[in-house]
């Protein structure tokens, strides 16, 4: 799980481009953290780079490789923060 430590740096979004799952292999669109969908470990990717495939990825043992989604976006994606979960902010 992505960690921070001042939430004043951070915002919330709606975006679609967190819902989007990513193969390894393929080109992440948006900078940002990654977590793989079946065990959870993350990664740091710029946009434009491939995700890392098997053996230069850090899957627990055992993990199918479901594929990546964004979960922390270094730069706003497409929209503007969602207001309704900043509140306690
Ligand atoms: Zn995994």
């Amino acid at each position: 799980m992505a960690i921070y430590r001042d939430r004043r740096k951070m915002h919330p979004s709606l975006s679609k481009a967190f819902d989007s799952v990513q193969k390894s292999g393929f080109q992440v669109r948006y900078s940002g953290i990654y977590a793989c969908i079946e065990c959870g470990v993350e990664i740091a990717l710029s946009a434009g780079r491939l995700v890392p495939e098997r053996p230069n990825n850090p899957h627990a043992p055992g993990c199918p490789d479901g594929g990546w989604r964004l979960v922390v976006a270094t730069s706003a994606p497409v929209e503007r923060p969602a207001t309704s979960e900043s509140k306690d902010s």
